[in-house]
């Protein structure tokens, strides 16, 4: 056993004992602290900083030794694995780090003070390097810090605040006031314990030549015990009146000596995101040590000229200046300069990532003749709107070069993105070559098939009710196979799909994510198509033109992309556009209803019911699991059927129904046998019935803006006036004003814009879209730094392609590392 190991084997035995007698401190004699100050230094490593042992209640001892007991367990246990001199070179003995100026060691152990100033570690402390290298972290705050993502010193100097308390106005003890943050610097008449509620905690009396002041500490009684009489403070924080006096509540405060560096009061004050048991000033003491030690080891990845071109700071200074502003104006600067690093690596990443895509990759050409398109389109019931006609224009001339596609397809809900989808399909197909198409959802990939299969055929088609269909398409002079590839499929039929895939029997392929998995393989694969892309990954998208040689990519959105974040997002994309509806949509009337007023929404519906048309009633998005979504929807559809329009057809979809079954449902919504269809929000895309005139939301609340807008597009496709009512249990203000946004905005892109502006980017986008790798120092509305970390990396790519000249040396390394971490973090 070495030497550190003894004494944390005998606290073992000790904590055993004391859990045994309910914490009484009786298990050595004179107390638990003077074991503790006795062994101090070989303990230090695994105990770290903490609170006599006498000042804790039972509770708070029994929680100390499990988090002890816990941290000891590691020390043990990382000394067995590495019993290297380097470990010990670094964990200097107590007595040596502390400076000379502080005091000795006390004799009821007390805590000791923050790690300020810094003492100096046997070797400097090195970016790389591990945080329980550094003062103050026991394995137990080690832990926690992991939990924050902080693993090295340079996350700490990457963790920034999430606000700053402004301590910076210094005031005499007489001109303070009730009220918000203030700082004032102190002598301490006298501090004692006291019982504040049930709670151990400490008062203080403070004083300077102007006036008394009062502090408390809920729940902090040790700190009695350190603030001797005489002692100067530096103090920050809100004060209220208690009895007369002015009491500051919980302040921040420090020691005014020789060390005193304003990390904790007198200045603008980092708040850290924290958590249980990791205290913001412990915090704040780390990064500060972090900054001090290895500031100067960070290198800056911006070149001196695009700098000057910014006008943007030095990464050093910035970071010093995010953390321990100066004053806002430097805050702000410096925040600026974080988030134009942030925006500039992204946009780098999208920026190569296309260029290489269209530099080394070559498309199959697909040439489609003119009148072939004309003859497709002319066979449509419908006239193409002029901006159909556009985008598809965009389309076929982008699939006509070698160089791949890469375009976004961006049109609200109804505006008939899948027609230019088809148009498409028929080049693919006159080339020879295979064409496909993924949607996010069963439903929606089965309604394609449907529709894709009747574009082509003419609206005779009849469905011979497979997963495969033949058809002769106008214009083509010979059979075409349509396949759909979805989960649901039985193992038998999935396989001889896979084959007549594989073997290049099938010309268009329609799926759901079951599309991209490696068992299918679609050798002449030239054309790839991602439809209600915002539902889906960077990465699956990626996955989907890995199956082709490299196929041209169409991506195909209802809900239209802020511009703040089109950049960002699909910044390796082109962008088309539809902004026209065809002729003869209906605005949809929307209304928010409270749940108290349920029966007069279905009233609503009965009223169009007679008028013989038909409903959808939507039940809510309970989470992510399919079975409680399911249970609602069948308790709704129960209860509408049996006691609401006992009259009436009502029908039931879900996702857990079979294919079969859902396409039976379907099929009679569509001939009108049913006339109240109760789903859950399946339907969210695809579904088109024009006599569906009325949809009921249940639960509207629960939905983003986005999704609200897309289910309300089912309603309003036909000739007749259409209703959406969106009902929800009396919400808080701020869901009752969104969904009251919808009774005013009939325009996605608008409502998208809202969406994002109220939500972030995360949520809107939802759980399963990320491709927005974290941002920590950038927002949504920095459009101004988007716009010029987009021209600089333009500018800089074009320069400097693979960024070999020197002056771009440490950004080549770092934009590599980012590049690793971010695939990694999408996929
Ligand atoms: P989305 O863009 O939401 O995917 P769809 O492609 O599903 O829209 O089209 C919605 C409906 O509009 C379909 O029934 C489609 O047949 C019809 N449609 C598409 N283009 C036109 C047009 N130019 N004129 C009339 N109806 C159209
Ligand atoms: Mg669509």
């Amino acid at each position: 056993m070495t030497d550190t190991q003894k004494p944390i084997r005998s606290l073992y035995d000790i904590l055993r004992q004391e859990r045994a007698r309910g914490f009484d401190d009786s298990a050595v004699i004179g107390g638990l602290d003077r074991f503790l100050l006795r062994f101090e230094t070989e303990l230090a490593s695994a105990l770290g900083e903490h609170p006599a042992y006498a000042s804790m209640s039972p509770e708070q001892r029994a929680e100390w030794a499990d988090s002890a007991v816990h941290s000891m367990r590691e020390t043990l246990s990382s000394t067995r694995a590495a019993k290297t001199q380097t470990r010990r070179a670094t964990r200097l003995p107590r007595h040596l780090q502390s400076q000379p100026s502080q005091p000795a060691k006390q004799q009821n152990r007390e805590p000791r003070k923050p790690p300020t100033p810094p003492a100096k570690p046997a070797r400097p402390l090195h970016l790389s390097d591990r945080i329980s290298l550094m003062r103050g972290v026991s394995s137990s705050v080690q832990t926690r810090m992991e939990s924050l993502g902080i693993e090295n010193v340079g996350d700490l100097i990457y963790l920034f605040p999430n606000r700053h308390n402004d301590f910076s106005a210094l005031k005499r003890v007489a001109q303070l006031a009730p009220g918000d943050d203030q700082t004032c610097i102190v002598h301490v008449w006298e501090a004692t314990e006291t019982m504040l509620g049930k709670r151990k905690s400490t008062q203080a009396v403070l004083r300077d030549d102007t006036g008394i002041v009062r502090a408390v500490w809920f729940n902090r009684p040790w700190l009695a015990r350190q603030l001797k009489p005489g002692a100067q403070l530096a103090i920050s924080g809100k004060l209220s009146v208690f009895m007369g006096n002015l009491v500051f509540q919980g302040p921040e405060y420090e020691f005014v000596d020789a060390s005193y560096e304003r990390t904790h009061t007198g200045r603008l004050v980092p708040v850290y995101p924290t958590t249980r048991g990791l205290s913001i000033r412990m915090l704040r003491s780390l990064v500060s040590q972090a900054l001090d030690a290895c500031l100067d080891q960070v290198e800056d990845i911006l070149s001196e000229d695009i700098r000057h071109k910014t006008g943007l700071m030095s990464i050093r200074n910035a970071l010093q200046q995010m953390h321990f502003p100066d004053d806002s104006a430097s805050f702000n600067a410096a925040r600026r300069r974080l988030a134009f690093d942030e925006l500039f690596m992204l946009q780098m990443l999208v920026l190569s990532r296309r260029n290489e895509w269209k530099t080394e990759n070559r498309s199959v050409a697909l040439d489609a003749d003119a009148k072939s398109i004309s003859a497709f389109l002319d066979s449509l019931p419908f006239e193409p709107t002029g901006a159909q006609e556009s985008a598809l224009r965009e389309v076929l001339d982008d699939i006509r070069s070698t160089t791949p596609m890469s375009r976004l397809l961006q049109g609200d809900v109804g505006s008939g993105k899948t027609v230019v989808a088809a148009a498409a399909m028929i080049a693919a197909i006159l080339g020879e070559k295979q064409a496909a198409i993924m949607a996010p959802t069963e439903i929606l990939a089965e309604q394609h098939f449907f529709t894709i299969c009747t574009l082509l055929a003419g609206q005779d088609f009849e469905p011979a009710g497979g997963s495969i269909e033949r058809i002769q398409a106008l214009g083509i002079d010979r059979q075409l196979t349509v396949a759909l590839l979805i989960g649901g499929l039985r193992k038998r039929e999935r396989e001889d799909i896979y084959a007549l895939i594989s073997a290049g029997l099938v010309d268009i392929v329609i799926g759901t994510h079951a599309l991209i998995q490696s068992a299918v393989d679609i050798p002449n694969l030239a054309l790839a198509i991602v439809d209600e892309q915002h539902r889906f990954g960077v990465a699956q998208r990626a996955a989907l033109r890995d199956k082709g040689i490299e196929p041209h990519v169409l991506a195909m959105t209802a809900t239209p992309i802020p511009r703040s974040l089109e950049l960002t997002l699909y910044g390796d994309l082109d962008i088309s556009i539809i902004d026209e509806m065809p002729p003869g949509r209906q605005t949809v009337q929307t209304r928010f209803i409270n749940e108290d007023a349920r029966n007069s929404a279905y009233e609503v519906i009965r009223n169009q019911l007679e008028k013989g048309r038909q409903a959808f009633v939507v039940c809510p998005l309970i989470d992510e699991s399919e079975s409680i979504d399911t249970k609602a929807a069948q308790e709704e559809y129960e209860r509408l059927s049996v006691s609401v329009y006992p009259d009436r057809s009502v029908g039931l979809l879900h996702g857990r129904m079979s294919l079969t079954e859902k396409e039976r449902v379907m099929g009679q919504f569509e001939r009108g046998e049913i006339d109240v269809l109760v789903a859950t929000p399946v339907i969210e895309v695809g579904i088109d019935v024009p006599n569906a005139t009325v949809m009921l939301i249940d639960g509207a609340e629960r939905f983003g803006l986005s999704q609200l807008h897309q289910l309300r597009g089912r309603v309003g496709r036909g000739l007749h006036e259409s209703y959406c009512l969106l009902m929800s249990k009396s919400p808080g203000s701020d869901a009752t004003q969104r969904l009251k946004l919808l009774e005013r905005i009939s325009d996605g892109f608008r409502l998208a814009e809202e969406d994002l502006r109220r939500r972030g980017p995360g949520d809107y986008f939802g759980a399963r879209q990320s491709g927005v790798p974290s941002s920590k120092a950038a927002q949504v509305t920095d459009q101004d730094i988007l716009a010029l970390a987009r021209r600089e990396a333009v500018r800089l790519l074009a320069a400097d392609p693979d960024l070999s000249r020197p002056e771009n040396h440490t950004l080549s390394l770092t934009f590599e590392k980012y590049r690793e971490r971010t695939l990694a973090e999408v996929s």
